[in-house]
């Protein structure tokens, strides 16, 4: 039994066109128009496949397959339909679209299940546009905060205000929160959004865990002057000393083995020609599957940041913006996912993801498990991300196989 390759590759092509931006590349930021269209699209893919489509609290949209016993703990996968700014086609969609052409195809086949499975489409898994990530599966989880929904995106509209503007009343957020034992397994099928699966020459792999994102804000206070008439040596340049502390975090991460450390944005205040900066904002995202070497090297950051700062008569405030623990998958999925390769003929690889997924929010709910499709390239958040036909489908497979071993009554994960 295999998924239709072809109607899985034009529904993500389908999907592809929803935000497309003339210079390339897709945006759909959570509660815009884009994503709303993009959400509304796949909801007539989830009633085309045989679905009971809803809407919870906090936008994640849920495509039910009832199963035999409706009253048993639910089954569930997906993934997200918002991206990041100028983002791929695949990060995301393919989980969504994938897991409704596995539960599509099975219902073809007659294939029924004992548990419920529900398809989900987290809201803002990338957190592109508050700057706070995996809001859906933070409200499934039941540890999103109102205090959270204040964050606010770069026009000051805060999470809150975008849900109401959406049509969401952002005071019942809670209400999309699961009761412990109502959920059984969460299994996501993702691109890799690395190399690691195409050096091995594979389709598809186990993935074993996710590394943690720890996102810092760091803000560097000096003095604005006139950059003709203030000599160097009297010079307290925020941006300077940002340049070397952004240098010492580069250096850092490249003495531990695992660790990642990324300034994706900077803001440099006043931001004229001819003014020293006098206050420069800039953001860092550290990762490493091992929560113990993130935070050494985050110490060390920090430090090195300070000593920077010291030096150069600058003020540093550091502020977290979230701080996410590495989540290892569980070891009764890894090895259903592996049994559904062997079914399928294929090699079984377990790797690590370097990047954070929902399926992190959900560790305390139940038992997560994840595949990865091969990424052409290893190139992910940009329109050159790619993943084959051939290897979507691979990876839609595997997700089937697994999903019915799941939702089997006879199955304990
Ligand atoms: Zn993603």
């Amino acid at each position: 039994m295999h998924v239709q390759k072809q109607r899985l590759w034009e529904r993500l092509m389908a999907l592809a066109d929803i935000g497309r931006q003339p210079e390339g590349g897709v945006t759909r930021l959570a509660f815009t128009p884009e994503w709303r269209r993009a959400k509304e699209v796949v909801a007539g893919f989830m009633r085309e496949a045989g679905l009971e489509v809803r809407e919870d609290a906090v936008g994640n949209l849920i495509g039910r397959w009832p199963g035999r016993r409706p009253e048993l703990p639910v089954v569930l996968t997906g993934s997200h339909l918002d991206s990041v700014f100028h983002g791929g086609n695949f990060d995301g969609p393919l989980g969504v679209l994938a897991a409704v052409e596995a539960l599509q195809t099975l219902r073809e086949h007659g294939v029924e299940t004992d548990h419920p499975v529900e398809v989900v489409s987290f809201t803002d898994e990338e957190g592109a546009r508050f700057r706070f990530g995996m809001t859906g599966s933070r409200g499934v989880a039941g540890t999103l905060t109102a205090e959270e929904l204040e964050h606010k995106d770069a026009n000051g509209v805060s999470i809150a205000e975008a849900m109401r503007a959406y049509g969401l009343p952002p005071e019942r957020f809670a209400e999309a929160a699961r009761a412990k034992g109502s959920v059984k397994a969460y299994v996501e099928l993702h691109i890799e959004q690395g190399r690691v699966l195409e050096q091995a020459g594979l389709a598809v792999g186990v993935v074993t865990g996710m590394a943690g994102p720890l996102w810092l804000t760091f803000t560097i206070e000096g003095e604005a002057g006139h950059a003709g008439a203030t000599p160097m040596g009297l010079r307290h340049d925020a941006l300077v000393g940002a340049a070397a502390v952004i240098q010492a975090i580069e250096t850092e991460c490249r003495r531990h083995p695992h660790t990642v450390g990324t300034v994706g944005q900077l803001q440099v205040h006043p931001g004229g020609v001819n003014i020293i900066p006098g206050r420069v904002t800039f953001t860092l995202d550290l990762r490493d599957v091992d929560e113990a070497e993130r935070d050494r090297a985050e110490a060390a950051i920090v430090d090195a940041a300070r000593a920077v700062c010291e030096e150069r008569g600058l003020r540093l405030t550091v502020e977290t913006l979230q701080r996410i623990p590495p989540v290892p998958c569980a070891e009764a999925i890894q090895e259903i996912i592996e049994d559904a390769l062997g079914q399928l003929g294929l090699p079984a690889m377990r790797l690590v993801s370097g990047a954070g997924h929902d399926g992190m929010q959900l560790r305390d709910l139940c038992p997560v498990g994840m595949i990865f499709a091969r990424s052409k390239d290893g190139i992910s958040h940009d329109p050159a991300e790619y993943t084959s036909p051939e290897d979507c489908a691979a990876a839609a497979d595997v997700l089937m196989h697994t999903l019915v071993r799941l939702a089997s009554a006879s199955v304990v994960v």
